[in-house]
């Protein structure tokens, strides 16, 4: 039985690791490699994928998309276009207590998607194929499908190939179909291969910003740049992510400030 995951990037002893800097013994990076190990485990029949899902997600999820103001032409659409070059950060949050991990790949692909195969390519040495579509019917719709190779010998070595294969059949408006289920797209892409669905878990849009982080913030402002911060009297700790605000008036920012 499993309660709980964990990494351990530093394998020394106590008395080792109680010594002061820099006469403690360095650990290493190594928590990218939770994903592919535990799914080895998977693979090897120790652990379910839905236990594994379970132990490694709250289900909080957080997603958000600025739209620009007029509609980008189709020959725009090219990532380097959009974003212009830089890198593309993959950040893994496994919760309060845990380390976080940050996984950082070159942009060099046409598509979000393709940048995203380049980085599970690159950091996770998991073969992926993700696909994304995104359209105005009665509402925005986006939609992804993920398609990953699960570590281990497969008794079938064409599976991979004949996945991709299927995969590339698929168009962007049955992704985008508000009438056809998940299942049955599954269902209808898959089912020679043998279509087996997990039980939904379900999901919480949930930011992780709180008034406590602002305070946070507010705290670590130095003092010669708090008039600067001030609108009419008032401090307004807006998250980049959602767009929602907290707002403190001057007494309480001297209050928390001297706390
Ligand atoms: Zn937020």
């Amino acid at each position: 039985m499993f309660d709980c995951l964990g990494t351990d990037h530093a394998p020394h002893t106590l008395a080792e690791k109680e010594k002061p800097y820099p006469a403690s013994p360095s650990g290493m990076p190594g928590v990218q490699t939770l994903v592919p190990v535990m799914l080895d485990h998977v693979a090897a029949g120790r652990l379910s994928l839905e236990r594994f899902v379970d132990m490694t997600s709250a289900g909080h999820l957080r997603g958000y998309a600025q739209l620009a103001g007029k509609p980008i032409a189709a020959d725009e659409r090219r990532l380097d276009h959009l974003v212009g070059k830089g890198q593309l950060a993959f950040t893994v949050d496994q919760g309060p207590d845990t380390e976080r991990y940050q996984g950082i790949v070159e942009l060099g692909e046409d598509t979000l998607a393709g940048a995203a195969d380049h980085y599970f390519k690159q950091s996770e040495q998991l073969s992926t194929r993700l696909i994304l579509a995104s359209g105005l019917g009665t509402a925005w719709r986006s939609t992804a499908l993920m398609v990953q190779r699960l570590p281990g010998e497969s008794p079938d070595p064409d599976a991979w190939n004949r996945t991709l294969h299927l995969l590339d059949s698929l168009t962007e408006d049955e992704l985008l179909d508000p009438d056809l289920k998940a299942e049955d797209l599954l269902y209808r892409l898959f089912h020679a291969e043998g279509v087996r669905v997990f039980s939904a878990r379900p999901v919480e849009a949930r930011c992780r910003c709180t008034r406590e982080r602002a305070e946070g913030a507010l705290r670590l402002v130095p003092e010669s740049d708090l008039p600067d911060l001030m609108v009419d009297g008032r401090f307004i700790v807006t998250c980049q992510f959602c767009n929602s605000s907290n707002i403190f008036s001057e007494e309480d920012v001297r209050q928390l400030r001297a706390s």
